[in-house]
């Protein structure tokens, strides 16, 4: 028995283009990234196919995980329902400064080399800006762990529901004054952060509840970060 031969080609399955991924995505799969990879070089190879798609050019990537990786996310010790929605609230921003840094170096070099200059050159001093910016950032990643290392002691003591305490005198913003006396749970983040997270020398404190005061208004239960690992899997993977 001989098979028809027809000139028709090997049937191909239709080459549906890439999708474009959202800024969700990216920043969600160098979270993921972030997580797992220990040197910049995993890191990269690992997102490099997504974000080109994206319009982020490697040379940038590699630079802007050269910076988000070289200030890891300080280790708390405490663990605890504040400290884990914290934590990945942190690598959720992680993930989103790696995409907003690979893109403003992208920028950087693309501009260069339309003005005739060294792209390189416009690499290596936008990495240099960035450093800098990410310092700050830093320091607020730091400060909101030690707050939610603070919301979980109190939790220990306490249980999930807590009370949120502010210095009442004439330094004190709006938002912390009005959420003093006010309850929260330390396993919901309240929308405005947990107590010492509001503003930049915020001195709200978590303390006991106050029996029958007003709850302050949380988004809810966090997203598990198992989450994150899903999605790095679809991203990359599929
Ligand atoms: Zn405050």
């Amino acid at each position: 028995m001989t098979t028809p031969t027809t000139q028709q080609p090997p049937q191909q399955p239709v080459q549906q283009p890439p999708q474009q991924p959202s800024d969700d995505d990216l920043a969600a799969a160098a979270a993921a990234a972030l997580a797992v990879a220990i040197t910049v070089d995993a890191a990269s190879a690992a997102l490099a196919k997504l974000y080109s798609r994206a319009g982020v050019e490697g040379p940038a990537l590699q630079g802007a995980l050269q910076i988000v990786m070289s200030m890891p996310p300080e280790a708390t010790g405490i663990a605890g329902p504040a400290t884990a929605q914290v934590s990945y609230l942190n690598q959720v921003r992680r993930g989103q400064m790696v995409l907003s840094i690979g893109r403003r170096l992208t920028g950087d070099m693309r501009s260069a080399r339309s003005n005739g200059k060294s792209a390189l050159r416009a690499l290596l001093d936008g990495v240099t800006r960035e450093r800098r910016y990410f310092g700050m950032h830093r320091d607020a990643i730091w400060s909101r762990a030690k707050a939610a290392m603070a919301v979980d002691m109190a939790a220990m003591e306490h249980g999930l529901l807590l009370g949120w305490m502010t210095h009442r005198d004439d330094r004190v913003t709006p938002d912390c004054l009005a959420a003093d006396g006010k309850n929260f749970r330390a396993d919901q983040m309240p929308l405005i952060g947990f107590p010492g997270t509001v503003h930049a020398k915020c001195r709200c404190t978590p303390v006991g509840p106050f029996p029958g005061a007003p709850m302050l208004p949380s988004a809810g239960a966090p997203v598990p970060g198992a989450r994150l690992q899903r999605r790095l899997g679809q991203l990359l993977g599929g």
